[in-house]
């Protein structure tokens, strides 16, 4: 049976204090200023370090760099990202702004890449709207002529009246296909039925859920299946009290390690259907199925507690 594959997306922003150098650098931007700072080897870098490569020190008065720069190093973009600075075919380059040392990374609106090359003269196109972020530049582009393409000035409204730049926001968004391996699929297919799949190892025996393909103890595929009961033990938890964007279920909660009846490796899942409170090593817990063909959580089974010593070697 051919192995299971589908999109997945992974999506959060990072967010994080620019702290005092970097907050300065930005707030510039929307200046529309780029701010490098001196080392004590004399070398200018722009953007500015937060401490010097070479003393360690924070830099002193920061120095105004550019606007123009050279292209030391690109890469042709051809199919842009949802998010990326331009919705046109691109380049990713490192640009040494005129009085600085070092190289700052942004996108060029070439045209095209038979426009683009390392010793390209460039200068950054401004953002009509200013919010003291890297975005301030909204690409550069090519000094002499337009590379074959017409862009419109974006017009300015205006320097605000105060940027003070103190937080940034970084938006992460990954989309990719996930293929899962032969025994995940077959896993993967048991829950769609509410069956528990895992294998077992045909040398030391061991009962792996999820399956991996392999006994990580001796190297050797697993190929033997093994159906397991819905009920198990807790072996470990801890208790959720930490709220975060778009957390299904309300803190506080348990997150628990448990061992199926059979199995040797834990998993890891709710518990719910009591209180955090109550939840302990070596309660007995059954899987609850949700209607999508998994397990929605599991729930205390209302068995006595598993002896520590029945568990105690998955700890
Ligand atoms: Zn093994």
């Amino acid at each position: 049976m051919a192995p299971l594959r589908a999109p997945l997306e992974i999506e959060f922003d990072y967010t994080r204090s620019l702290g005092p150098v970097l907050s300065r650098f930005m707030t510039a931007l929307a200046d529309r200023r780029i701010l490098g700072a001196r080392g004590a080897d004399g070398r200018v870098h722009a953007p500015p370090f937060e401490y010097d490569p070479v003393s360690a020190e924070p830099p002193g008065e920061l120095i105004e760099v550019g606007p123009g720069g050279t292209v030391v190093s690109w890469s042709w973009m051809p199919e842009p990202l949802a998010g990326q600075p331009l919705a046109a075919p691109f380049a990713w380059a490192l640009i040494r702004l005129d009085g600085a040392d070092t190289a700052m990374l942004h996108a060029v609106d070439a045209g095209s890449a038979a426009a683009m090359r390392t010793g390209l003269r460039v200068r950054p196109r401004w953002s009509a709207t200013r919010t003291g972020s890297i975005r301030d530049i909204a690409c550069f582009e090519p000094a002499e002529g337009r590379g074959g393409r017409a862009v419109a000035e974006a017009p300015d409204e205006g320097a605000p009246a105060e940027v003070t730049a103190g937080m940034t926001i970084t938006p992460v968004r990954l989309h990719y296909m996930h293929t899962a391996s032969p025994g995940e699929s077959s896993y993967l297919r048991g829950l769609a039925e509410h069956r528990l799949l895992g294998q077992r190892c045909g040398v030391c025996g061991q009962v792996y859920i999820p399956p991996r393909g392999t006994c990580p103890a001796d190297g050797v595929p697993t190929q033997e299946e093994v159906e397991l009961p819905g009920s198990g033990t807790v072996t470990t938890f801890c208790v959720v009290n930490v709220g975060y964007p778009g957390q299904r279920v309300t803190p506080p909660y348990v997150a628990a390690a448990v061992l199926l009846d059979g199995a040797d490796i834990a998993f890891q899942h709710l518990v719910l259907g009591c209180d955090p409170g109550e939840v302990r090593m070596g309660m007995r817990v059954r899987a609850v199925w949700g209607e999508s063909g998994t397990i929605s959580h599991f729930a205390p089974a209302g068995e006595p507690d598993a002896p520590y010593e029945d568990y105690a070697r998955y700890l």
